[in-house]
């Protein structure tokens, strides 16, 4: 391990004082904390419910539209020059899948001699427990007193729950696996519960391993995001291919475009996806036809032949639309039932959520981390995780200077 650690860190691997920190989820987020942790002598168990970087896998068939450099952070990347690592000289510009992200970076250093054999996957954190909810600890040193302060509740592959105490506990579970409803003020729409199941809420691999569930049928694309436009305009390819193909792409805002563009966007990646839906929209070219203004009052399921058939108001009165398949994309929202019993307020993730659940007497040694934090709000970037990660082990080792990223950093180099 000493071969591995930097020495600018020698003074600094000893304040977790081997306290347990559980950090839940393996994304990106989850590996970042987990690796910080790790450096400063925290005893790391990353809690994985399904694979390693589950979402990121699952979604990153397709391009990230931020560089190497915006994905990554200071601290992985000098570990992958230690590791010696062809791409720990990758130009910081290069763009590259989500799946690359993960194989290139997010798997050596879940490998690496820090991280090796902290990572358990299959495990849900179904709950979080504060065992000191009466009598909680105040601020001060970490000691023996102020520990295991927190209780989770698991659940294992085969079904088994278990008790697991803990010291500190990141949540980095990501929004990715709770979908937004698509009916009216964000609930279900009637008939959306039922439906769930027969639903596509990601980023499928349309051109790829679901080509044949797509291929020669009608689908309806809910959504006016970057996954809508990712979705139809890979679709639309698929018309090329396929011409039984078709697209019907409904969002529930009048604009004409379905894509709000960002002016000047310093992404040219995000841009050009989202002109080329918006063209695909505007000129029905492809096989897809975009009907603005259209929220959504009911879905039906009508049987394996023939789909669904969604209910809508539109400008000119109710419109009906059928789909043998539905693919939702109104974006995403936290899991917020997980923390339930820690008492803290009833929907509150939001960006200065950590310094409300940094109150000294109720939440000290946790804190929700990465695109969770965003709570409903889309546009969380992998830029964002150096500063809350920076933050949360600032916080919980009472070092409000500490800044491991800093230390990294050559003379003159800015991060985040
Ligand atoms: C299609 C798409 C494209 C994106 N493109 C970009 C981009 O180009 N650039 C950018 O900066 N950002 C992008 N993002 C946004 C964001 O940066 C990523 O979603 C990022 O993966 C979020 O990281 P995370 O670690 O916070 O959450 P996730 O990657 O979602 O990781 C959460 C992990 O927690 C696990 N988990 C969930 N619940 C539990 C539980 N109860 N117990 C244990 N484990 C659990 C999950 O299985 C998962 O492995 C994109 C997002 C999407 C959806």
């Amino acid at each position: 391990m000493d071969w591995f650690l930097p020495e600018k860190f020698e003074k600094l691997t000893n304040l977790g004082k081997g306290a347990t920190l559980c950090v839940l989820g393996s994304g990106p987020t989850g590996v970042e904390t987990a690796l910080y942790g790790a450096v400063l002598g925290f005893k790391v168990r990353i809690l994985e419910k399904a694979k390693a970087c589950e979402n990121l896998v699952r979604w990153g068939h397709v391009r990230c539209y931020t560089p190497w450099q915006e994905n990554t952070t200071l601290l992985g990347r000098e570990l992958l020059k230690r590791l010696r690592l062809e791409q720990a000289n990758r130009p910081l510009e290069t763009i590259i899948t989500g799946r690359q992200l993960a194989l290139d970076y997010l798997e050596p250093l879940l490998a690496s001699p820090l991280l090796k054999g902290t990572l358990e996957t299959g495990i849900s954190v179904l709950r979080i427990g504060n065992q000191n909810t009466l009598f909680p600890a105040g601020p001060g040193p970490i000691t023996q007193e102020t520990s295991k302060e927190f209780l989770l509740l698991t659940r294992l592959a085969d079904g088994k729950e278990k008790l697991e105490a803990t010291d500190f506990v990141a949540d980095c579970t990501g929004t990715y696996g709770n979908p937004k409803w698509f009916g009216p003020s964000g609930l279900p729409a009637p008939g959306e519960i039922g439906c769930r199941s027969r639903i596509v809420y990601g980023l499928e691999d349309i051109l790829g391993e679901s080509k044949t569930y797509f291929a020669g049928k009608t689908t309806i694309v809910i959504g006016n995001g970057l996954m809508a436009a990712a979705t139809v305009s890979r679709l639309a390819i698929l018309a090329r291919e396929n011409p039984a193909t078709w697209i019907t792409w409904i969002s529930h805002k009048p604009s004409a475009l379905p894509i709000l563009r960002v002016p000047n966007d310093p992404y040219r990646e995000r841009d050009l996806l989202a002109a080329e839906a918006n063209t695909l929209a505007s000129r029905g070219e492809n096989h897809v036809e975009f009907f603005p203004g259209m929220p959504i009052q009911q879905v039906e399921w009508l049987g394996e032949e023939a789909g669904f058939r969604l209910h809508c108001m539109g400008p000119l009165g109710p419109k009906t639309f059928e789909g043998e398949r539905l693919i939702c994309h109104r974006g995403f929202m936290p899991d917020t039932v997980i923390w339930r019993e820690l008492g803290v307020p009833l929907d509150p993730v939001r960006e200065d959520f950590g310094a409300e659940l940094a109150h000294p007497h109720r939440l000290f040694g946790f804190d929700v981390l990465g695109a969770k934090r965003y709570g409903r709000r889309p546009g969380y970037l992998m830029k964002q995780v150096a500063c809350q990660v920076r933050s949360f082990f600032a916080r919980i080792t009472r070092q409000p200077q500490l800044d491991l990223y800093r230390l990294c950093a050559s003379k003159g180099e800015t991060y985040p």
